[in-house]
């Protein structure tokens, strides 16, 4: 059989949606090593020994809701691929815009040594994708889920990152004293993308990608709760000028821009994603 009847024979037996077809290819072309422009080269010759098998397993978990990062095993964001694994919140394309942000900010400012904090950091995504753009930070990530930490830092040792930029397990809703003492009113920018699907969204978001972790996602009833905590504690870990930088959800802008005034930020906005929904927000602590 060529590759291109194995491939369609398993999205066949799998009933894999048409939509996840393309998904199926990547699968298989990163399997081998392959560009996609490879496989296309290759889809019309024989299929070799053990794919066949490999294809239909892979069919399989795409049908049943794995993402195709998670059978490779690697997420690509920005300019960097990052590891992932069961248990792992895949990073999302509209996230790279933080990233985005927060260096243009650094960049703008143009001060020695810049320090930045990743909060609810994840695969580390965000904190590597910054240092990756820019050599003259240093980040530190932060991350209660013990498999997304250990996953950040081989992360951080496959793209020579390690020394730059570090990952310590912890809770951004406890005290902030015990993991991060040593960064107080010395961040440059804390940037954060940490659970904020509120109940009501709960489902349908689950349901989206029924695999991965539903704690990466929950924010509590409101989804405000992790924000309530990180916009308390922002301005003393942040320096005179620093700048807060949070991915948030639409409908959520008003009361995250109070708080922020209400704990002492000042300039809050809220920027909206390609759809042109609400989905960041910003604010700096006084000069
Ligand atoms: N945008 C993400 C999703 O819907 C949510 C990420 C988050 O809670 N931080 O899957």
């Amino acid at each position: 059989m060529t590759l291109r009847e194995v491939i369609a024979q398993a999205e066949q037996r799998a009933q894999l949606l048409s939509q996840k077809h393309g998904e199926l290819q990547y699968v298989v072309a990163t399997s081998k090593g392959w560009s996609c422009s490879d496989l296309l080269l290759r889809l019309d010759q024989p299929a070799e020994t053990g794919t066949q098998a490999f294809v239909e397993h892979a069919a399989q978990q795409l049908a049943d809701g794995y993402p195709a990062e998670y059978l490779t095993g690697y997420a690509a964001f920005c300019d960097i691929v990052v590891r992932v694994r069961e248990g792992v919140l895949v990073p999302r394309p509209e996230t790279e815009n933080l990233v985005q942000m927060a260096g243009d900010f650094i960049i703008e400012q143009d001060r020695p040594s810049p320090i930045a904090l990743d909060l609810c950091s994840g695969s580390g995504a965000i904190a590597l994708a910054l240092a990756a753009r820019l050599p003259q930070v240093a980040v530190v990530g932060l991350e209660l889920d013990a498999v997304s930490v250990s996953c950040s830092r081989e992360s951080a040792l496959d793209v020579g990152l390690s020394e730059r930029v570090r990952f310590i397990q912890g809770n951004v809703l406890a005290a902030w004293s015990l993991a991060l003492a040593d960064f107080r009113s010395r961040t440059d920018v804390i940037v954060s993308n940490p659970p904020y699907v509120r109940e009501q969204r709960l489902l349908p978001a689950h349901e989206s990608s029924p695999l991965e972790p539903v704690r990466a996602l929950y924010g509590g009833v409101s989804g405000m709760v992790f924000y309530r905590r990180i916009i308390a504690q922002a301005r003393d870990w942040l320096r005179p000028g620093g700048l807060l930088l949070l991915e948030i959800d639409d409908g959520m802008e008003r009361g995250i821009l109070d708080l922020c005034e209400r704990y002492g930020l000042q300039g809050g906005r809220w920027l909206p994603d390609l759809r042109g929904l609400p989905r960041y927000a910003e604010a700096r602590r006084a000069e």
